[in-house]
């Protein structure tokens, strides 16, 4: 299952605000064995993300949209979806009801605008905070408040799935230019991928579906790197 982020926000774009949501968000995707394909940060406008969801929702099994829900005039990310889609929004009965019953709220007190969803969009109830998430077709709109995304995620956790990716990690202590001859030869032998990230000494992260091929290539390379100090 390949799947895409889009991480909604003025405040991002500028640096006020580290994108801890998407970097959270991959990491339990990949957990789950769904490739993330895209993560894509955008403006709190309309025509931005309505574009962007419109192109993924075509490209990729499934989109998480997460940022600027609400009701505040800088909250665009529900009428960007909507638009998506080619759908209104429209009141959701539903939202209400469950905000009455879990919120505290007294129907009439909620901000305007708080229970607008798109039309015939499958309701994803904030058991954080206040505004709703949703699922259009399979793009999920998720709040942006860390702690709301989080738990709406778990709540459709199980719809994201795929093979398990195994990965492990091999140290050496070698400048990443000397470790070409290694790299192409662990890869003709072995059906893995390797990636290669130079810091202090360099981390090569061998991956693939079947664990046992990623032991067997690490093996392979740890006997064939100086694996220096560590
Ligand atoms: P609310 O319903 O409270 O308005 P929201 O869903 O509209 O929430 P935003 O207004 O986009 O979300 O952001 C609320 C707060 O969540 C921001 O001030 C920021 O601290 C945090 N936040 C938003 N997006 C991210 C992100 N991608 N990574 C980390 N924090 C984020
Ligand atoms: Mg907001």
């Amino acid at each position: 299952m390949d799947v895409a982020v889009v991480t909604v926000g003025d405040e991002l774009l500028s640096g006020e605000t580290e994108n801890t949501n998407a970097t959270w968000l991959c990491r339990r995707l990949t957990e789950r064995g769904t490739r993330v394909r895209r993560v894509m940060t955008v403006p709190d406008d309309e025509a931005d993300i309505a574009r962007v969801v419109n192109e993924f929702h075509a490209e990729y099994d499934a989109t998480i949209v997460t940022g600027g829900l609400g009701p505040t005039h800088d909250d665009r990310t529900m009428a960007g979806v909507a638009a998506a889609f080619g759908r209104d929004l429209e009141h959701s009965q539903d939202v209400e009801d469950w905000l009455v019953e879990h919120g505290g709220y007294a129907a009439g007190d909620l901000a305007a605008g708080t229970t607008a969803v798109p039309v015939d969009a499958r309701v994803l109830h904030n058991v954080e905070g206040v505004a709703p998430g949703a699922v259009v077709e399979s793009t999920y709109v998720l709040p942006g408040v860390p702690g709301e995304m989080k738990a709406m995620f778990e709540l459709v956790a199980e719809e994201f799935e795929g093979e398990q990716t195994h990965v492990e990690t091999v140290f050496a202590a070698e400048p990443e230019s000397a470790l070409v001859d290694r790299f192409e030869r662990v890869q003709a032998e072995f059906d893995v991928t390797v990636g290669s990230y130079p810091g202090d000494g360099v981390r090569i992260r061998v991956s693939a579906t079947d664990a046992d091929e990623v032991a067997a290539a690490a093996a392979w390379l740890r006997e064939r790197v100086d694996g220096g100090e560590e």
